[in-house]
């Protein structure tokens, strides 16, 4: 039989049973039988010989199958490097690529690219021992190499010396270790635990200084929805500009904006904005938060898709914030809700921030002060407000104009929360550890102080404490359940049905008088439209809530179209980043 790879004879196929066709003694056989066949035949040339004969004499190749052969090949590798490209285009910088491997044409074998190097690189490696890879003796189970006088120890301060030299070269690659090759390096323990912590210290810095470089260069791209929403808010002149990025942290990003009007009703001079983000990660991890908080049921949760669901932070740090305001709690004045875009009153002023505790340095009168506000604000929210904050410690308070002011509420608990006492022990222990580390004399512990603000009085100390009070949270949860107590009782909506009855009363009194004056004499003019758009979705009912559910988002094109034609001058008016 004559093909391109030389003439074989060709041997009469035996009829065989299935049974050898799959035994593998069989298969083996067959090919020890053909690779001799193939080396009689003498004429036999691997596929790259008959490529290399081929270019030698490449004037003129007479032989069409070869000639196809290489075609194809030249084809395939084309085909290749366009998808290599369409590869990286389709990946740009995502951490999660995806491979076109499989849609590659050239045998793995016949591909010449970046894999050999890889090997080579390998092969260097492997010379390039230095004297610390010098073998240490081999120790028995005991530890013990050698014997009578030449007895070595794996304890033996030369080997440990050499053993500690050699694996520093396994820190980090941030790790300038100098370099050592060549001598006979020894480090004593004491040394190499010290390189070792620093080491580790360092590559935690590195990986820190990564995630923030990435999350700042992603972060700052806002979603088109989200662009436009802000675009409608300046367009409308509810805000007058959206200014540079505050912060941008795992859960939200801030902006800082200039306020406009809504609704005939100005806006604070500087706002706050705070966008949600989408993800579903943080929905995992916050789900605790909800679970429990029967005004953001589970069941919601779960029935809802994700930008739906990450309206409920923003419902949820919209109710906190105004039952805060409400009692006297310095915190940011809610101004609008739109969807997940919270815009708030700034905590600042001319675009500057007030300083997070944490980096406020203030004296030590200051500090003291502060604490002391702190502990009366934790009173106020337990005893009047009825939320636990949840995640209060030194970066979620900021100081300005002399106070200390609360924010980042999202995750906030009404007390009937199952787990409300253990996040408030958590949040006792947080600000007592900073204001002792600050200084502060007469800080209390965090055990005393839960006590304090609860009125409970749980003994014992650290863990054992937390223990009683999950115990406590337990107990209290199949209590609750088992009074079967309806969610009318709760204290949420025992304080939003007293608030409008207290409006109505208001309303009464106030009657007569122009809509735009009652609500300029409101310190929170947002709460009158939020309340009244909650109680107006009430008032709809079920079937309502669902349509205006489906009002809802437009589609992706809708969203792009509008982005596009958006006005020009609004748009200037918008300077993310
Ligand atoms: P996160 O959930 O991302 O921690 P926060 O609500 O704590 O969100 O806000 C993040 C940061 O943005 C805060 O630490 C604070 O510096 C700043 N910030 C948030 N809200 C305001 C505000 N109303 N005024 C001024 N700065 C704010
Ligand atoms: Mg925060």
């Amino acid at each position: 039989m004559s093909t391109p790879w030389g003439k074989t004879q060709a041997a009469p196929v035996m009829p065989c049973s299935l049974q050898d066709v799959m035994s593998e003694q069989l298969a083996t056989e067959l090919q020890h039988q053909e690779e001799k066949e193939s080396l009689n035949a003498g004429e036999t040339r691997t596929f790259q010989e008959i490529l290399a004969a081929a270019s030698e004499n490449s004037a003129e190749t007479t032989d069409d199958w070869l000639l196809a052969q290489m075609l194809q090949q030249e084809f395939d590798r084309e085909h290749d490097q366009a998808l290599k490209i369409e590869e990286k285009k389709f990946n740009g910088n995502n951490k999660v690529s995806i491979s076109f491997e499989n849609y590659r044409a050239v045998h793995p074998a016949y591909r010449d690219d970046e894999e050999e190097d890889e090997e080579v690189d390998q092969d260097e490696m492997e010379n390039r021992k230095s004297a610390w890879d010098s073998p240490s003796p081999k120790f028995n189970k005991s530890g013990v190499s050698g014997k009578g006088k030449n007895i070595t120890t794996k304890h033996d301060a030369v080997i440990c010396g050499r053993r500690n030299a050699s694996k520093i070269m396994d820190f980090g690659p941030e790790f300038h270790s100098g370099d050592g090759e060549g001598i006979d390096m020894k480090l004593s323990n004491k040394v190499y635990n010290r390189l070792k912590m620093h080491s580790l210290s360092e590559t935690k810095r590195s990986q820190r200084l990564h995630e923030k470089k990435e999350f700042s260069t992603s972060e700052h791209v806002l979603d088109p929805r989200t662009k436009l929403l802000l675009y409608k808010m300046v367009n409308n002149e509810t805000l007058e500009s959206v200014g540079g990025s505050i912060s941008s942290g795992k859960e939200s990003v801030i902006y800082h904006a200039y306020g406009g009007s809504k609704e005939g009703v100005l806006l604070s001079h500087e706002c706050a904005i705070k966008i949600y983000k989408t993800t579903l990660n943080e929905f995992k991890n916050r789900g605790a938060y909800v679970d429990g908080d029967h005004r953001f049921s589970r069941d919601e949760f779960k029935k809802n898709n994700p930008r739906k669901v990450i309206r409920i932070w923003g419902e949820k740090e919209t109710a906190n914030l105004n039952r805060m305001k409400k009692f006297g709690i310095p915190c940011p004045a809610v101004q609008v809700l739109n969807k997940h875009v919270l815009v708030m009153s700034f905590i600042g002023k001319d675009q500057i921030p007030a300083p997070k505790l944490k980096n406020a340095h203030l004296s030590v009168e200051d500090l003291e002060d502060a604490y002391e506000q702190v502990v009366k604000i934790m009173d106020t929210m337990q005893n009047k407000c009825a939320l636990v904050h949840g995640d209060l410690s030194e970066y979620n308070l900021l100081w300005f104009e002399d106070k200390v002011w609360v924010i980042d509420v999202s995750q906030s608990v009404e007390l009937t929360h199952p787990k409300a006492m253990e996040f408030l022990f958590r949040d006792c222990y947080n600000v007592c550890k900073f204001f002792k580390k600050a200084g502060v004399h007469n800080v209390k512990e965090p055990e005393q102080l839960f006590n304090q603000i609860t009125g409970l009085n749980i003994k014992g100390k650290g863990a054992e404490f937390a223990a009683q009070v999950q115990r406590y949270d337990k107990e209290r949860s199949a209590e609750l359940l088992a009074h079967q107590i309806t969610m009318k009782e709760y204290a949420f909506d025992y304080y939003f049905e007293k608030s409008q009855q207290d409006r109505l009363l208001e309303e009464q009194e106030e009657e007569g008088e122009d809509l735009g004056e009652v609500l300029e004499e409101r310190n929170d003019p947002f709460e009158y439209f939020y309340e009244k758009s909650l109680q107006d979705k009430a008032d709809r009912g079920e079937e309502a809530e669902n349509s205006s559910e489906n009002e809802e988002d437009d589609d992706d094109e809708v969203i792009e179209e509008e982005l596009k034609n958006a006005d020009e001058r609004t748009m200037d008016r918008i300077k993310l980043g």
